[in-house]
């Protein structure tokens, strides 16, 4: 099974992935170097140098390919039975959405961890087919400003009447979220432009195309051994985070400031959930955001976690890099 080597390097991983330099059209000088082992180090202005450590430190000159290999082992875990979350964290224009879908998903090796996940899962699927039938369902939420959108609805009315009903099981603890099964690619290539289509942003100084909102892939795996008739219910969420970014940065007030707000209010959480469950705390506080609540379920018991830290390179960036930084680590030492 793929989880006993995970099982020896614990249930919560941390990487960190620099974006190429100059993508987002800022030409400003780098601030990091990656080292050996998982090391990053940054410069501030004045060259003083403080080092990070991650389990796995990912250059500029990464492939989606580099990224995904990394994940396999977790991502197909999900086919026995494990609950896995994976969540790209960082300021907006950082890359996290290269990395969860891709830029260019009309270019295959473009394509980000969403595709690639399904792709290995439908792989596993007709590998064990005569052993274990397996049902592969998604469905793709978004939460902004705390409150849960649905955006595989074709149902424009129904989007924003989505909430959590805490006593269900992993995935199906939002009822009336659309779910679609899937056992294809070209399924999921239309799954995901009706989600991207149905999702909301607004523009902020910081970038354009910058999103207030997280959005939510959801793959859930029911098994069902043919011999034994014994049975697996587990999800796969595959989560891109809200921009990190601090409000007085993107000049923001008015509605934007309440974005920002539950923004802050959500990430923090995520923060303190992850960091009590590396801890083994008693009290883990998921009721504190939609975001922490709607996980609940797939972040406990034997729950498998990977943050994908996302920073950019240019040392105008260095303080937003920081605090990306810090949040990892705080989540990953215990
Ligand atoms: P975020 O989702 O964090 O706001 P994006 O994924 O949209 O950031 O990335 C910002 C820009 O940088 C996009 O134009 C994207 O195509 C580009 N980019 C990000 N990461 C990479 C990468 N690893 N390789 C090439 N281009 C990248
Ligand atoms: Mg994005």
């Amino acid at each position: 099974l793929y989880n006993t080597i995970q099982d020896l390097k614990g249930s919560i991983r941390v990487f960190c992935r620099v974006r190429p330099a100059g993508t987002t059209g800022d030409s400003a000088a780098s601030c990091l170097n990656l080292g050996t082992d998982g090391e990053l180090a940054v410069y501030d202005k004045a060259g003083e140098r403080k080092v990070y450590r991650f389990d796995r430190v990912f250059g500029g000159e990464s492939t989606q390919e580099d990224v995904y290999e990394d994940v396999q082992t977790l991502i197909r875990s999900v086919m026995d039975g494990y609950n896995v979350c994976i969540f790209a964290y960082g300021q907006t224009g950082s890359g996290k959405t290269h990395t969860m879908t891709g830029s260019q998903v009309d270019d295959v090796r473009n394509r980000g961890i969403n595709y690639r996940a399904l792709d290995d899962l439908f792989a596993l699927q007709a590998q064990r087919e005569g052993e274990t039938s397996y049902v592969i369902t998604a469905q793709m939420l978004e939460i902004y400003n705390e409150s849960i959108r649905d955006l595989l609805t074709e149902d424009q009315s129904a989007i924003n009447k989505l909430d959590i009903l805490s006593t269900q099981p992993s995935g199906l603890n939002v009822p009336g979220a659309t779910q679609i099964t899937v056992t294809n690619t070209s399924d999921v290539v239309t799954m995901m432009r009706v989600g991207a289509s149905n999702r909301h942003s607004a523009e902020t100084k910081m970038n354009e195309r910058s999103s207030r909102s997280h959005q939510v892939l959801t793959i859930i795996v029911d098994g069902a051994n043919q011999a034994t008739g014994a049975r697996t219910h587990a999800c796969l969420h595959l989560v891109d985070l809200a921009g990190s970014e601090r409000t007085d940065k993107s000049g923001v007030e008015g509605d934007r400031m309440r974005e920002a707000n539950s923004i802050n209010t959500s990430l923090s959480a995520l923060g303190t959930v992850m960091h009590s469950l590396a801890s083994r705390s008693k009290h883990i506080p998921f009721r504190n955001s939609k975001l922490t609540e709607l996980l609940a379920d797939s972040l406990s018991g034997q729950a498998k976690v990977c943050m994908l830290m996302h920073v950019a390179p240019e040392s105008t960036s260095h303080g937003e890099t920081i605090s990306t930084l810090n949040f990892g680590n705080r989540v990953a030492s215990v």
